[in-house]
């Protein structure tokens, strides 16, 4: 069985958000300025913060796997920026008119993802009034966000009002508007791969076996939720986890980040994800003991 060491947690994720906050290691150089894609990336068109940017930065955001997002941000804000009308609440553009915009900007998503793309937009325009304060509108976290959506969409008869969007996703829409307005949310820090791997290879995780992802966001999400309330205010932190990884663990196989990385000592080093067929069955899961990358061991 697989349990989380709280202390440690603590420990671990305190360490990093405390190096953010003084921007130390790593994070003197790299931070939400200048890596965060939604803070590089919008349309011109619009002023950082007014209706339009934050209408832009919803829909993107409703949009985003994680998997390439520096290049969805910058897509999605030329699209917008040359197609002014896409701002407009209740224009809805043909299927066929939307994959040729998502071909045209080199927006690559499954086929599929543009009629949801559209769908994401109507329930937006339609369920909250165009406003992405209104999602947000009367619950605190992610719980009570997920009840009130399952709601919305009971209610509505449809399935979700975000077809794709899960707790991820929601967090990380409000972790951006949080940096833009004065959004009072609780969860403003996605646990996504990074958060796993990182309570993984410093040992946040105990005992063995192996744990869901989704099972291992939601007991991760309480303690993290705990622990950023004392972060809340320093601009661009909860940002911090991601910049670790995305900077830092995916080069620490190769090079030396002892003086860069701000819990070097608590860690075994770059957590091996198994993505290969073969290992099919480690999909979806964590297991516990993991498989680590020696750090710096193939220096090139
Ligand atoms: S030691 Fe390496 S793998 Fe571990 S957190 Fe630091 S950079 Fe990431």
């Amino acid at each position: 069985m697989i349990t989380i060491d709280e202390e440690r947690f603590k420990e671990v994720f305190g360490q990093i958000f405390s190096a953010y906050k003084a921007r130390s290691h790593g994070f003197a150089d790299t931070h939400a300025d200048n890596l965060g894609p939604q803070r590089i990336y919008y349309p011109k068109c619009v002023k950082v913060g007014n209706r339009d940017h934050l209408y832009w930065l919803t829909l993107v955001a409703l949009s985003d796997r994680r998997t390439n997002s520096t290049m969805l941000y910058r897509n999605f804000a030329r699209m917008f920026n040359r197609n002014k009308k896409l701002f407009i609440q209740g224009y809805y553009p043909s299927h066929r008119k939307m994959e040729r915009l998502f071909r045209t900007y080199k927006i690559a998503v499954p086929v599929g993802d543009i009629a949801l793309f559209l769908e994401k937009k109507r329930h937006l325009d339609e369920l909250f009034n165009g406003d992405p304060f209104a999602i947000y509108n009367g619950v605190g976290n992610i719980d009570d966000l997920l009840i009130k959506a399952r709601r919305i969409a009971k209610l509505r008869g449809i399935d979700l009002p975000f077809p794709g969007a899960k707790e991820k996703i929601f967090t990380l829409l409000a972790m951006f508007l949080s940096e833009l307005t004065d959004l009072q949310f609780d969860d403003l820090i996605p646990i996504d791969v990074w958060v796993q791997s990182i309570a993984t290879s410093t040992g946040v995780l105990k005992g063995e076996g192996i744990i869901k992802f989704r099972v291992l966001e939601r007991l991760l999400r309480p303690n993290m939720r705990k622990l950023f309330s004392g972060f809340k205010d320093v601009p661009g932190a909860a940002n911090a986890t991601w910049i670790l990884g995305k900077s830092m663990c995916t080069h620490c196989a190769g090079r030396d980040m002892k003086d860069i990385c701000p819990i070097y000592d608590m860690c075994k080093g770059p957590f091996r994800r198994h993505r290969t067929p073969e290992s099919d069955k480690h999909s979806g899961y964590i297991e516990v003991p993991s498989d680590f990358i020696p750090k710096g061991s193939n220096p090139y």
